[in-house]
């Protein structure tokens, strides 16, 4: 690991993987902030000082994958099953762009039943038509996170939502290590998925005209600063627009209950330096302060914009299905009593002496150069 002061090291703008391993694994609290502080900087820089909102509609924990990580994978018998009305959908949409959030993002459980496929594209039209107005010409931007799909799936459904530039897609690729990647999305004599596949979906959803999102979990059992160092460098490979990240959290409906590194280092420091590294790399993309901060830290999407986020993901999703989308353990915001409030999201960007991006598409300004 390179020896060079960390004042020398944070000034560069290219970074050597030596580099990028040492500040992942900062832990000395004075070179920790040293990160943070110039992450803050470059964010500043290279994104302006807006942090903008994507309101989160969770629309079904219906999946047929059974990620061995996942709290709603398909065998999970314990999770009560659910698929939003289009109508709850569209007023969540609503609310959402009343509220002043530019975009919104759909999730679910991955699913390719043609009902499933047509439903969503009629979804997607209809939130467009209803969403076009004075304050925002273009009807809100989408991101979709809909899992792995095929190419005519992701084309369809860009044409459906109407906005080519608010249409983005969040597919993690979880992590880039193949063997862990492989661990964690097998069952006894079964892999269902394939690393490659993922790659090749990222590929896929360029060339359909999204802008393209991927991340990983961090803390996994198994995964070592390199392999993060390594994922880093994927999501330069990939071209990543956007990164949505955030700390793996153990869940009790999922298939796996190994700690991983949370025992080995505090694992909230280590998913902060994950983020500011990010930044560091790939100065222009959006990054989101994922929900799985505020389940390690009261204020952890606070603490994510400082360290370089510039999206925040409030969850929209109607009050009665949230706790059923238990992606892991005690989920933050699954029992919050009233829905997402703009004044709140205000009041979090605001303490961190950045703005609130409203009536906003807020799209990744490496895509714009692109
Ligand atoms: N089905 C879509 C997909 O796979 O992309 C979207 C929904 S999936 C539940 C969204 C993300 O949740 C995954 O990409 C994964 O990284 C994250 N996730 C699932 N279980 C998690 C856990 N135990 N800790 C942290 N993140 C988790």
């Amino acid at each position: 690991t390179s020896t060079k002061p960390l004042s020398e090291l944070l000034a560069q703008t290219e970074f050597s993987d030596d580099d990028i391993v040492r500040l992942l694994g900062l832990t000395d609290p004075e070179e920790c902030e040293a990160l943070r502080q110039r992450a803050f900087d470059v964010t500043t820089e290279k994104t302006g000082n807006n942090v903008y909102l994507r309101g989160l509609i969770e629309v079904s924990n219906i999946c047929t994958a059974n990620c061995r990580y996942c709290g709603i994978r398909k065998d999970n018998h314990t999770v009560e099953r659910y698929t939003l009305t289009e109508e709850s959908i569209v007023a969540c949409a609503l609310h959402a762009l009343h509220e002043g959030y530019g975009s919104i993002a759909i999730q679910a459980g991955e699913r390719r039943d043609p009902k499933w496929i047509a439903w969503i594209s009629r979804l997607l039209e209809r939130i467009h038509k209803e969403t076009v107005c004075e304050e925002l010409p273009t009807g809100l931007g989408v991101t979709l996170s809909l899992g792995e799909q095929t190419y005519e799936v992701y084309k369809e459904w860009a044409e459906a939502s109407g906005n080519p530039t608010g249409l983005r897609y969040l597919l993690r690729i979880e992590s880039s290590n193949p063997r862990l990647f492989a661990e964690l999305h097998s069952t006894p004599g079964k892999h269902e998925k394939i690393l490659e596949h993922r790659y090749q979906a990222l590929r896929d959803l360029r060339r359909a005209g999204y802008q393209v999102g991927t991340g990983v979990m961090i803390g996994l059992p198994g995964q070592t600063l390199e392999d993060l160092m390594r994922d880093i460098r994927t999501f330069g490979e990939m071209g990543a627009d956007m990164i949505g990240m955030g700390p793996y959290i153990t869940s009790n409906g999922a298939d796996m209950t190994a700690l991983g590194m949370m025992e080995k280092r505090p694992l909230m420091q280590l998913a902060l330096n994950m983020i500011s590294t990010t930044r560091l790399v790939m100065p222009d993309i959006n990054i989101a302060a994922a929900t799985a901060l505020e389940t390690l830290e009261p204020n952890g999407r606070v603490r994510g914009i400082r360290h370089g986020c510039n999206v925040i993901m409030p969850n929209i999703t109607p009050q009665t299905t949230r706790a059923s989308y238990q992606l892991y353990d005690n989920k933050a915001g699954t029992e919050v009593g009233p829905e997402s409030n703009v004044l709140v999201e205000r009041n979090i960007v605001e303490m961190t002496g950045r703005t609130l991006g409203l009536n906003l598409l807020g799209s990744s300004r490496r895509w714009a150069a692109r």
